[in-house]
């Protein structure tokens, strides 16, 4: 889902059948990366015999990139092309490309050549074994030690005990999706990093893959270690939307319990203290007590607000059906057909 602060300025796109295959890709300043890639997937797709679109989406490049991908875009009628009015970053563009897909099953990968399209013919096979997601595992990683790899490493264990979606390589753009079900998942922020955990509210079968990774030939990595910090953050984020967003009172009137409780507490000391003419600190309990009560009150109100924004705001649905209501058999004479998607 893009959101709507985006502003896609071009969509090129002829309009075709659905294909059975999308492949996207975002691309930011990738000149000379931009026409060896086409060929690269043209040629890995040509071999896979399927119908496919390629889509690809430049995030504001300030170089030849966009102009280079209108001149591919132009000459061959399956490259379909969106333009961002300026860099928003790659989980929007990866966004956009999965909005504008017409595929069955989409695909993502980098624009700079180190994923390889010719692994998207594996990956398409496993999500035919009744997978949702395939995930790449960059397991012969070619990026730097220190900067990369090790904190990768780290993120990735992380990732998995808080998400509870342990996955080897969550950072690798290579994957791929089962339409139907990516097409629902809110990404944003730098969220392309927690597709397993973020769907893991539909609950997907998830299986990972390990794919080829090379060494970037042509162009500059467009992240610093700021991304540790921000993968961080989202982490948090992630953690919030996939535990608590389907119950937000639930979470927040959790939450209020302790304060609800040291607040009765205390009024219970207070109300004690005038049957028994006492006047221990009673305005300071007294006190003490409404402050508790009203972080108590805060936390409920919060909670209330959470659900009225869950059950009026773009997250829904909150669950998804296995197979299109029209291929499901609701009969309960009649032996059970398969639901699993297709
Ligand atoms: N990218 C993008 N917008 C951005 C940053 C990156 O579309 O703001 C694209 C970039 O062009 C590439 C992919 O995302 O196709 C991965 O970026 P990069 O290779 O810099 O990441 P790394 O491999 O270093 O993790
Ligand atoms: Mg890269």
């Amino acid at each position: 889902m893009i959101p709507s602060a985006i502003q896609i300025i071009q969509v090129f796109s002829p309009m075709k059948p659905q294909p059975e295959l999308s492949v996207i890709v975002p691309l930011y300043n990738e000149e000379e990366n931009v026409g060896r890639l086409y060929e690269a997937i043209e040629a890995a797709l040509e071999r896979l015999g399927e119908s496919y679109e390629i889509i690809f989406v430049d995030d504001g490049s300030s170089d030849a990139t966009f102009h280079r991908a209108r001149e591919l875009a132009q000459r061959h009628d399956r490259l379909r092309l969106i333009k961002f009015r300026r860099n928003y970053g790659q989980t929007p563009a990866m966004a956009a490309g999965i909005d504008y897909a017409s595929g069955r099953i989409l695909v993502t990968m980098d624009g700079d050549l180190q994923n390889d399209p010719g692994d998207i013919g594996r990956l398409i096979s496993k999500i035919r074994e009744g997978y949702d997601i395939v995930v790449g595992w960059r397991y012969n990683r070619q990026d730097k030690l220190i900067t990369r790899k090790i904190p990768s490493r780290i993120a990735n264990w992380l990732i998995g005990k808080v998400t509870g979606v342990p996955i080897k390589d969550n950072g690798c753009s290579l994957k791929a999706y089962r339409a139907e079900l990516i097409k629902h998942i809110p990404l944003y922020s730098e969220m392309h990093r927690f597709i397993p955990a973020m769907t893991s509210v539909a609950g997907p079968r998830i299986a990972e893959l390990k794919v080829m990774h090379h060494p970037r030939r042509f162009g500059n990595s467009k992240y610093g270690l700021s991304r540790i910090y921000k993968v961080l953050l989202d982490l948090l984020a992630v953690k919030t939307i996939i535990s608590f967003s389907t119950r937000p009172l639930v979470w927040f009137g959790t939450i209020g319990l302790l304060p609800a409780a040291i607040a009765t507490v205390l009024f219970g000391a207070v109300i004690e203290d005038v049957i028994s003419g006492h006047d221990d600190y009673l305005a300071v309990k007294m006190g003490t007590g409404l402050v508790f009560m009203s972080g108590a009150a805060f936390m409920f109100m919060c909670g209330v607000l959470g659900e009225l924004i869950h059950r009026t705001g773009n997250l829904k649905p909150s669950y998804q059906l296995a197979g299109r209501p029209a291929e499901m058999n609701l009969s309960e004479n009649s032996s059970r057909r398969g639901t699993e998607g297709e």
